[in-house]
């Protein structure tokens, strides 16, 4: 390894001073699986100046003692046991892999989203840095003090000789690197190991190297207003050295990005690194090549990334080298050695939450994160999740508000055209009305883009038969098959069913199914008949699923060579493309009516989220959103900008039913394949849990258990229980209280979900 390349894997420092070592004799131990409880362990001397809180050990478990793996979390004098304590094995990690910070968030992220400790820490850990991947073993040679002392005193051949001053003069060298600077073989290196005269150590080394760091090149732009007014109050909090939370909330296009830009230089500025979490979506190059043109060493943590290089991110970061790491949502627990800042972008996007045990919201634990490093959190948003609005009116964030867009640009206008009307016009039966059909032609004549909103991927979203009303189905999941006619198949979007498209009905045998309802497929197939000169593109996961397909689909449409982008929400978030004059959303009701108490918040966020992607530059632009209820909350103060309109409206109906963010909710789902016996299951489980909360004495209220909206997936049975109390500690407890003892059976699943985002 080059001398100037810093080795990531060099010992720490002894864990404990000699005095302190002398008191300190058990570790304590939590596994990733299987047993929950913390076990302690005895640690023997050899390995005192190895163990620490936050390395994992090996140690014997059971009767069999079988050897597992398991993390340290507290070392501890060893108290007096009823029994000796069996002895830690071997200490495995030559680092610190959590700080105590992360420790003590982890433990409480265990307690809070009820999941095993040892659980949320395995996945805290990302697996390549657990298994060390891309790293190797190597040999260190070095000369015994002894030997070294007594130099003088060994006769020995010229070779062995050479080679025993170079390892004094270098300890801790490599076997192949003594034997070519000494020019020999390898051979005299293993006779003096055989005499004893230099002795021999294996350690972990990293093989991937640095990659060439970026020179920041990009000056910071001359802030605006309300720019400067909102890094103002930022920079009292840092300069201040205390947790704060502060919710930007700003419009689309209000250049909300320079001003986390301009709060990062000041914590790197003091030698300090900064953590930003964007959606996985809005990880492109393009954002990361903003941060890189100014801060040059950026660490970036995506979820493509294998486990080498992912490793080598990790240990980059912890060993100071990267002043910022950008990264989706489990970069919150990237292990920064001296954290400055924390940034959400987007802090609404549901993406922040974890849909796997532990179901974290990144929110939440950067929050946590930060006001144990004393470091401000900036929340931003154009849309603030009505969470963090709350949050904000009870004075537990400090809201900054950037009404206007950059350079005085206007927020698009917004028109709703009415379905209804639409749908009766017999000569019109396509997916695009009149209006926004001549409202594309206008924008495309004058030399602008135009972006296509539909929320539903696939060519037909329903296939049914005429004669006997049968809808196909898929049999695991009893969601309506999509038909796909590019992969000329029908497709659940649930599971990997899929079945060539049927031309006959499976009940009745009548031939001449019927194909309903649009997805983006065939939207894609109708832009292109309406306007054929003009290049298109459609987004979606189908279409996206390449790697790298994303980025340059997004350069293809920011050089103009794409004319029409249409896709699924995907095309909603984030885009910044000045040439974009008509936004056009195909069908904004598509999501009002699901059965989730959010329906109208997810609605408000995602045409106000999307209408953001025009009128960006000069030369202005509107939106058209087709609807068949213009005059739903939701929707009319969408098309007014209006977060304060929306939020009046809503909030009272959440306030009624006591849901977020008036109380909390813990959501419980049930499955299994057979449905009487998970319905029992469900049933018991509700009221173990009710009693539960009866025993502890808060108020709360339970609903179901109901079959969940998708009463069948991937041929599992689903029933779900709905918990909500104001304390979300109290809820909790109980739900632990009522499930610690509990036996489910054998083909019984079970998951609770703190915080729920997800409904279905
Ligand atoms: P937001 O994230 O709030 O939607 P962006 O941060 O994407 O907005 O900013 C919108 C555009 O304005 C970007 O192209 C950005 O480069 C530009 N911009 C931001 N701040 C300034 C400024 N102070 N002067 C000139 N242009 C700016
Ligand atoms: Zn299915």
């Amino acid at each position: 390894m080059p001398e100037d390349q810093p080795n990531l894997f060099e010992t720490q420092p002894p864990a404990w001073e000699q005095d302190a070592a002398a008191s300190i004799c058990a570790a304590r131990v939590v596994l990733p699986s299987g047993l929950t409880r913390q076990l302690d362990y005895k640690v023997p001397d050899p390995l005192r100046s190895q163990i620490e809180a936050g390395r994992r050990v090996r140690v014997p478990l059971g009767r069999s003692n079988r050897s597992v793996v398991g993390y340290c979390v507290e070392v501890v004098p060893e108290a007096k046991p009823d029994r000796p304590l069996k002895e830690i094995e071997a200490v495995i990690d030559s680092r610190c892999l959590l700080s105590r910070e992360l420790l003590e968030i982890t433990h409480w992220m265990a307690d809070y989203y009820l999941c095993p400790w040892g659980q949320v820490l395995d996945s805290v850990i990302p697996a390549g840095v657990r298994s060390g991947a891309g790293t190797r073993m190597v040999t260190l040679l070095s000369v015994p003090a002894e030997v070294a002392a007594s130099r003088g005193e060994h006769r020995l051949p010229a070779k062995q000789a050479a080679i025993l001053d170079y390892v004094i003069a270098h300890p801790e060298s490599i076997p192949a690197e003594v034997a070519a600077a000494v020019g020999c073989t390898q051979a005299p290196v293993t006779t003096l190991r055989r005499k004893g005269l230099l002795t021999s150590e294996s350690r972990r080394m990293a093989v991937e190297t640095d990659p060439e760091a970026v020179t920041p090149q990009e000056p910071h732009l001359e802030m605006n207003e309300d720019q400067s007014r909102v890094l103002a109050s930022i920079m009292t909090a840092i300069r201040e050295g205390r947790h704060e939370t502060i919710l930007i909330h700003g419009v689309t296009g209000s250049g909300k990005t320079e001003v986390y830009l301009q709060a990062i230089r000041e914590v790197v500025s003091y030698g300090q690194q900064a953590i930003v979490l964007v959606p996985e979506i809005s990880l492109t190059p393009q954002t990361v090549s903003r941060f890189r043109l100014r801060f040059g060493r950026v660490a970036v943590l995506h979820s493509h990334l294998s486990d080498v290089e992912r490793h080598r991110q990790w240990a980059r970061i912890a060993a100071g080298g990267a002043p910022v790491v950008v990264g989706a949502r489990s970069a919150v627990f990237a292990p920064t050695p001296n954290l400055g800042l924390i940034v959400i972008d987007e802090e609404h996007e549901s993406s922040f939450k974890q849909d796997t045990a532990p179901r974290y919201h990144a929110r939440e634990v950067a929050e946590r994160r930060a006001a144990a490093a004393g470091v401000p959190l900036l929340l931003g948003s154009a849309t603030p999740a009505l969470e963090s609005h709350a949050r904000a009116m009870e004075g537990r964030y400090k809201r900054v508000e950037m009404p206007r867009r950059i350079s005085n640009l206007p927020l698009p206008g917004v028109a709703t055209i009415d379905l209804r009307a639409h749908q009766q016009d017999r000569h019109n039966r396509g997916a695009i009305s009149r209006q926004l059909h001549r409202a594309m032609q206008e924008a495309l004549d004058d030399d602008g883009q135009v972006i296509l909103l539909l929320n539903r991927r696939g060519f037909s979203t329903h296939i049914q038969c005429p004669s006997c009303g049968q809808a196909s189905e898929c049999p695991e999941c009893e969601i309506a098959l999509t038909h796909h006619r590019g992969r000329k198949q029908a497709v659940c979007h649930y599971c990997d069913y899929h079945i060539p498209v049927p031309n006959q009905c499976r009940a009745c045998g009548f031939k001449g199914l019927n194909f309903f309802g649009r997805g983006t497929e065939r939207l894609e197939d109708e832009v292109r008949q309406r306007f054929p000169a003009h290049t298109s593109l459609r987004m979606d996961t189908d279409t996206m699923s390449r790697p790298g397909s994303h980025e340059s689909a997004l350069d293809r449409f920011r050089s103009g060579e794409i004319r029409i982008l249409l896709g699924t929400q995907m095309i909603a978030k984030g885009l910044d493309f000045p040439n974009v004059t008509l936004v056009g959303v195909i069908n904004a009701d598509t999501a009002l009516h699901l059965p989730d108490f959010r329906a109208a918040e997810k609605t408000f966020q995602l045409i106000t989220q999307v209408a953001g992607r025009t009128g960006r530059s000069k030369r202005g632009g509107h939106v058209l959103v087709q609807t068949c209820e213009p005059d739903h909350p939701a929707i009319r103060a969408a098309i007014r900008h209006d977060y304060a309109l929306f939020s009046a409206e809503e909030l009272p109906l959440r306030k009624a039913l006591g849901y977020p963010p008036y109380g909390a909710m813990v959501r419980i789902v049930i499955r299994g394949p057979i449905e009487i016996a998970t319905r029992e299951f469900a049933s018991s489980l509700g009221e173990r849990i009710g009693a539960a909360c009866r025993d502890a004495d808060f108020q709360f209220r339970l609903l179901g258990p109901a079959p969940a909206p998708f009463a069948k997936l991937r041929g599992k049975y689903r029933f779900a229980i709905q918990l909500q109390a104001e304390d979300p500690l109290a809820l909790s407890r109980a739900v632990r209280d009522a499930t610690e003892e509990l036996k489910t059976p054998e083909d019984v699943q079970w998951i609770a979900d703190v915080d729920p985002l997800e409904m279905m």
